[in-house]
């Protein structure tokens, strides 16, 4: 087996808010991987976290520079010693890569201690890469019809679509709290399954972005006046975990997908028992791949109101603007590969 190249770029975060592009040796697999070359990567509030060093599993030692980011990615199969997975096939990768031993494991990827996390957990490099290596059993091939660039929407998708699984409830008025990529395609998901959606929203940009996807926005001020029964957290500041406290009413649900940079002060818990809130954390969507690239293929997921720009990946710092400019018109930026 031929390999397809030695050496490759790949982008190292050196130090908080510095990277460079880098010459490294080109991954070698073992029968239990295969190498991709990458096509996208899709960047988001972990890869800014990252960045920035404020990501939560730095002070846990399971982040540290220099490291190679990026968790969201689409590619082509270029080397694999595994007759499922044809060099040639186009893929998605889920990052969550377990132990395999333990009793998290046993459940899901996500509840093992050991696990790596591809570009962004104990030191598996990430995609924003010529190529990167993962194991087989993290890749699923792209179905008919959807396209690399959209791909990339699948990894942000399972975490979307497992919050919204979690929900007890079976109907009614839902409240998503952020309009970013998890939270749009949540709001996409709970309206695909019958729900009335409204989406929180800070400024009129983000209103008007709502409106065009068919959801109704609420406003900061009309916060305070709303009660639901079920609140899907998908921004992860202090403020927006706040109201979503505040706007679900007694006996409701709350899933958050949102992870807070840093633990939060003053935060009621006697309110949450005696008005008997259930509160669901959610950490992407161990077996829900096939699933999310469906919805895609399906048109649930609308690609094309999620991704905003795709930038080459000598662009990083503009496209890094882009992504922590909240007025941006679309979620989601994009790197080509
Ligand atoms: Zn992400
Ligand atoms: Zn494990």
């Amino acid at each position: 087996m031929q390999h397809p190249k030695v050496a490759m770029k790949a982008l190292f975060i050196t130090a908080p808010q510095k990277w460079e592009i880098l010459e490294v040796p080109t991954p070698e697999i073992t029968q239990a991987e295969v190498l991709l070359r990458v096509g996208f990567v899709g960047l988001c509030g972990t890869d800014l976290e990252l960045l920035n060093g404020k990501h939560p599993y730095f002070s846990t030692n399971n982040a540290s520079f220099p490291m190679q980011i990026g968790h969201e990615m689409s590619g082509t199969i270029v080397q694999s010693m595994n007759p499922a997975l044809p060099v040639g096939t186009q893929v998605i990768m889920d990052p969550i890569v377990g132990c395999g031993d333990c009793e998290g494991c046993k459940n899901r990827a996500t509840w093992c201690q050991e696990r790596v996390e591809i570009g962004v957990r104990s030191g598996g490099p990430g995609a924003l890469a010529e190529f990167v290596k993962v194991p087989v059993g993290n890749v699923y091939p792209i179905p008919q019809g959807v396209s690399l660039r959209d791909a990339t929407l699948t990894e942000p998708a399972v975490t979307a679509i497992n919050g919204v699984s979690r929900i007890q409830a079976t109907g009614g008025r839902a409240l998503v709290v952020g309009d970013g990529t998890i939270g749009i395609i949540a709001a996409q998901v709970l309206a695909h399954r019958g729900w009335k959606v409204q989406v929180a929203v800070l400024n009129e940009v983000s209103a008007e972005r709502v409106r065009s996807l068919g959801f109704e926005p609420v406003m900061p001020h009309q916060m305070e006046s709303i009660s639901v029964n079920v609140v899907v957290e998908a921004a992860g500041t202090n403020r927006s975990i706040q109201s979503t406290f505040k706007a679900v009413s007694a006996g409701g649900e709350v899933v958050l997908l949102g992870v807070p940079d840093k633990p939060m002060e003053g935060f009621d818990i006697a309110d949450l028992v005696l008005r008997e809130i259930s509160i669901y954390g959610v950490l992407n969507g161990p077996g829900l791949y096939n699933e999310a690239l469906e919805l895609i293929a399906k048109g649930v997921i609308q690609s094309s109101k999620i991704i905003d720009q795709v930038f080459d990946f000598t662009q990083f710092g503009d496209a890094i603007k882009l992504l922590a400019n909240p007025d941006r018109k679309l979620p989601k930026i994009l790197i080509g590969m």
